[in-house]
């Protein structure tokens, strides 16, 4: 990787912008593609001119004036034998006002704006045309403008870029065959149309052969990066957790229900998994409510009846809490011991329980990330379940690769999520990851309605909650949102929201969670609403996961518009959860801009998860659909996952070859797109 300090031009300052700009290589500058071009290489007629052109003219000066009004400014008419035009300079220095007198000819370039009362250019730069420079050259190629900051002029960028092009080979990774089928441009030759394009190149369409070529690359890049953890991880040693079964046949006949075939399918897949001795990586894809958490507790059967322990890692408390109930009732029957590690607990306590987890006392351990913080030993750690992993960020999910491995025995890994991932996003952005999905929901659940409504009929909704709780006896949430503002107004918004709910409803008993309250305090008001001693819990959006009260048949959601649609989707998921009719009021402030009115549609109309991921994506982009903690997964500067989507099955398939066939091309390529890829299997 050659530095950007070796190009002439770049000094201190200059490495400081560009590295703000992240450009650190000669391959980042590469990269930094042109965001538009000027058109240079032709001279236009005054006659010609359409406001907002950038564009070259020659002309004679016809009047000069210098203007005091506010501002001092030097005004000229220039004409050509089409027309005329306004100049006007508000910095200029004497001598300018001789130059530019009636009769010199010059040559400019500008932006052509509409002025008082004719078409003018503001500050145009400017050539003389005198006897010894009667017809200057015009550029051969478009100006390409980059993607700048105040502190960087456009010179730069174009000597760094000629210069690269002048002095080193840049080499093409993908080797010629697989390019001539995939009717790829050579690398240098899409760099060269992106960076000096003729005037006959639409440069400006996405869709022209030299972007989609760096397009591919990119994308490939990233897919290698994910795809070799994944092939590195498959030499890893894990232990077999090969065993009759007897724990999940003593779950299974104590269970109230029977387990849907999707679920039936994936504990399949996941057992095949971990009888094998290379570790599982295995994302289980199940939308909200489609019952995750079985299946977690049988394949947590599997480990702990091998002898080993499970660590099952949530990202809140609240639903850690809420898998220590579930567990309780699933595991206590079975005699098998489990432990609860967060990071609310007392020193005293957490002793304790380190205690009973280095010495393989507790199978089980369930917790938030305070699970893998470096005091934490495990006696013989076997399989590692992430809860809700699109909770996490994407570098604390590949650190976790590596932990809990003991004299080179890799833990298992389970990953399980609510938030689907559309298909052609998963191929790239969990690479590394095989995949299950449990795609239909358990039987007898009616399908919730869902209302919007603008935030001006709150008397209504408040009317509805009365009924729901005192004539039906059924549970409320109500959800306050306020994203963009501190953690703490959240807080003091939630908590003014239950004082006047509370004034507007006397009879009914409220309460109210937040992140951050005490553990205690948090656990004594959900089993207060498990218990039914409370008829409307008001919450944030701490409850999007792992809250579970059946009986809990309307949801009304605060400033829904600000919310994430696969949010919006999660936190509606905590009703219809039994067979009782459910309804989700969506409040919004008005006035709704068009697309948020749209994106609430999307919620309003659908109920499968998957399908608003693929809306939510085709709107708003992977960044959002990931979660703002999933965005270093697809942090992409040239390509666009809606836009090159086409790209991704050839992307995959190219992989493949790429890393048996040529796998130094695959680790330079890596290199050169992906500084941080290098670290993931370090962390
Ligand atoms: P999620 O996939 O969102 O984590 P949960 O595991 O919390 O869903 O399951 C939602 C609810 O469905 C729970 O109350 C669970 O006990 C119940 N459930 C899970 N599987 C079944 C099934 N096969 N039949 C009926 N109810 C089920
Ligand atoms: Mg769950």
């Amino acid at each position: 990787m050659v530095t950007i300090d070796s190009l002439h031009g770049v000094n201190t300052k200059v490495i400081e912008q560009l590295a703000k700009l992240g450009i650190h290589t000669i391959d980042d500058m590469l990269f930094h593609l042109p965001l538009r071009y000027e058109d240079r290489t032709k001279i236009k007629k005054l006659a010609d001119l359409k406001i907002g052109d950038h564009t070259v003219i020659d002309g004679t000066i016809q009047a000069a004036e210098e203007k005091y009004g506010k501002k001092r400014s030097l005004i000229c008419m220039l004409e050509d034998e089409t027309g005329t035009i306004m100049l006007r300079f508000f910095h200029f220095y004497p001598a300018q006002l001789e130059i530019l007198k009636p009769g010199t000819k010059i040559r400019c370039f500008g932006e052509v704006r509409q002025g008082y009362n004719c078409l003018e250019l503001i500050h145009p730069q400017y050539e003389l045309l005198d006897y010894s420079n009667l017809t200057p050259d015009l550029a051969e190629h478009l100006t390409p403008i980059y993607p700048s900051n105040s502190k960087l002029n456009q010179a730069i960028f174009r000597s760094l870029i000629d210069q690269i092009f002048a002095k080193y080979d840049i080499i093409d990774y993908i080797p010629e065959t697989l390019r001539s089928q995939l009717n790829l441009l050579p690398l240098l030759e899409a760099l060269q149309i992106l960076h000096h394009p003729t005037p006959q190149i639409a440069t400006t369409d996405d869709k022209i052969p030299a972007r989609h070529r760096l397009a591919f690359e990119e994308l490939l890049a990233h897919h290698l990066s994910m795809y070799s953890l994944r092939v590195n991880a498959s030499k890893h040693i894990a232990a077999s957790l090969n065993n009759a079964g007897v724990l999940v046949q003593a779950l299974l006949t104590q269970l109230p229900f029977k387990l849907t075939n999707s679920q039936q399918r994936v504990i399949a897949e996941i057992n095949t998994d971990l009888n094998s001795t290379s570790p599982m990586q295995r994302l289980l894809q199940g939308d909200v409510g489609s019952g995750k958490t079985i299946v977690a507790a049988i394949s947590a059967l599997q480990a702990i009846e091998s002898g080993y322990q499970v660590a099952i890692m949530a990202p809140t408390e609240l639903l850690s809490e809420q898998h220590t109930r579930t567990f309780a009732n699933w595991l206590e029957p079975l005699g098998i011991a489990f432990t609860w590690l967060t990071g609310s607990l007392t020193k005293k306590k957490r002793e304790q329980v380190l205690e009973t987890i280095s010495s393989g006392q507790a199978s089980l351990i369930i917790g938030t990330h305070a699970l893998f913080q470096k005091d934490v030993e495990f006696a013989k750690l076997g399989l590692i379940i992430v809860d809700e992993q699109h909770r996490f960020g994407v570098h604390q999910r590949l650190a976790l690769r590596n932990k809990g491995n003991q004299d080179g025995v890799y833990p298992h890994q389970l990953i399980m999520t609510a938030t689907p991932i559309p298909r052609t996003l998963a191929m790239t952005a969990y690479a590394d990851l095989d995949t299950s999905i449990i795609d239909e929901l358990p039987p007898g659940r009616t399908p919730i309605i869902t209302v919007i409504m603008p935030n001006t009929r709150r008397d209504k909704v408040i009317a509805r909650i009365q009924d729901v709780c005192t004539n039906e006896a059924r549970q409320a949430y109500w959800v306050c949102t306020l994203i963009e503002e501190s953690e703490i107004s959240q807080l003091q918004a939630a908590e003014e929201t239950a004082i006047k709910l509370q004034e507007a409803l006397p009879e009914l008993q409220i309460g109210l969670v937040h992140g951050r309250m005490k553990a205690k305090e948090k656990e004594q008001v959900m089993d207060g609403f498990i218990a039914k001693e409370l008829n409307l819990l008001v919450a944030t959006t701490v409850i999007e996961v792992g809250v579970d009260v059946a009986n809990a048949s309307l949801m009304i959601i605060e400033n829904a518009e600000r919310l994430g649609l696969a949010q919006l989707h999660q936190l509606r998921g905590r009703i219809g959860r039994g067979a009782l009719q459910s309804y989700c009021v969506l409040l919004y402030q008005q006035p709704l801009s068009e697309v948020a009115k749209a994106r609430l549609g999307i919620i309003r109309d659908n109920h499968d998860g998957f399908v608003i991921a693929q809306r939510d994506l085709d709107i708003r982009g992977p960044g959002e659909v990931l979660g703002t903690r999933q965005k270093g997964v697809m942090n992409l500067r040239i390509a666009d996952v809606r836009r090159d989507k086409d790209l991704l099955t050839d992307v995959v398939e190219t992989g493949k070859i790429m890393f048996k066939q040529y796998p130094e091309q695959c680790q330079a390529l890596v290199q050169r797109w992906m500084k941080e890829g290098l670290h993931y299997g370090e962390v």
